[in-house]
């Protein structure tokens, strides 16, 4: 694979805070690539280097090869950038605030008229040309979002909490047309989330834990690994069913919120075995399949919300 991409060693310090420590990451071309990690695990702050905000305090970041401490000016034309906060000027029309963004990448005349009418048409809101954005759904505004960090044709388009703000609708509308982009023109996505669903979008995943990348693959992979089914059993007494649990069958059984959890890839045999071992101790049990968050707490040994995030 020769990588869009190319993260080595970068590591990245507010004053004092170390935001990131020594991340190693490659994006392939035509990859929708996701970095999923709680709030301040230092995706806005890889976002804001790659979008040439700041160089990072260590380590080197190239786009098509071109390195960003050496090329920023140039490697700012390849990357299309979408804000986490909304940056649209309300009080100005659909169009004018997209041809407003391609001025500032030096597009002008005819040429600019073309392609303002072609994104627009691209992204289902030529119809909304003349309406002020201050009237449209959040849905809506994100598409002019879109239209914007698409102008100038980038290779790379990198977005920063998409989701946040919309509701389910416009979240699915926004990824359609993430994937239609991937699909028709080939473009490379990188997109930050706290979102475990949206994670799932992706194809292949870097989950970031306190500026450190803590495993890389695809959602299917990272939860293939963890090693089937988990199952969730209720009872009276947990230490003591994890005890005998662990002498009898050879399963190790760990707490999580008062119940015990067995990771396994038989799940719905062991529910029976269980049940036959431990007549009596048994008060619940829930079967599902691993989630994103347990692959997480699996690589970190801590939940993916603590509470003083919530
Ligand atoms: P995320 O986007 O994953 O929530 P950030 O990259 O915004 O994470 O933040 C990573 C860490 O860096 C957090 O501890 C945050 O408080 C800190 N941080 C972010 N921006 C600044 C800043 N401008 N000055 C000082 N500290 C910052
Ligand atoms: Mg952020």
């Amino acid at each position: 694979m020769n990588p869009i991409v190319d993260i080595q060693n970068v590591s990245h310090r507010y004053k004092t805070r170390e935001a990131l420590k020594g991340v190693n990451l490659s994006i392939g071309r035509g990859e929708i690539f996701g970095l999923l990690g709680p709030n301040g695990s230092g995706k806005t702050t890889l976002f804001r280097i790659l979008s040439t905000f700041f160089d990072p305090t260590e380590g080197s970041v190239k786009v098509e090869d071109l390195d960003l401490r050496t090329d920023a000016p140039k490697l700012r034309k390849k990357i299309g950038v979408v804000f986490q906060a909304p940056s649209l000027d309300a009080r100005l029309t659909v169009r004018e605030n997209i041809t407003f963004q391609g001025s500032l990448y030096g597009l002008a005349g005819k040429e600019l008229h073309t392609r303002v009418q072609s994104m627009m048409a691209r992204l289902g809101i030529a119809d909304r040309a003349a309406e002020l954005v201050q009237r449209l759904s959040g849905g809506l505004k994100r598409r002019v979002e879109l239209a914007k960090g698409l102008l100038h044709n980038p290779a790379l388009l990198i977005l920063d909490e998409p989701s946040t703000g919309l509701d389910p609708g416009a979240r699915i509308d926004l990824w359609k047309y993430l994937k239609e982009l991937r699909e028709k023109e080939k473009i490379t996505i990188l997109v930050t989330t706290h979102l475990m669903e949206e994670a799932e979008h992706c194809d292949r995943l870097a989950i970031l834990n306190e500026g450190k990348v803590v495993v890389i693959g695809s959602p299917h992979n990272l939860k293939k690994e963890i090693g089937g089914d988990i199952l969730h059993i209720q009872t009276q007494d947990a230490a003591e069913l994890a005890r005998q649990i662990e002498h009898k069958m050879k399963i190790k059984a760990i707490h999580v919120n008062g119940m015990l959890q067995i990771e396994h890839t038989d799940g719905h045999k062991l529910i029976a075995s269980l049940i036959e071992n431990f007549p009596g101790k048994i008060d619940a049990v829930t079967f599902r399949k691993p989630t994103l968050e347990d692959v997480f707490v699996h690589k970190t040994g801590h939940r993916f919300w603590t509470e003083d995030v919530l």
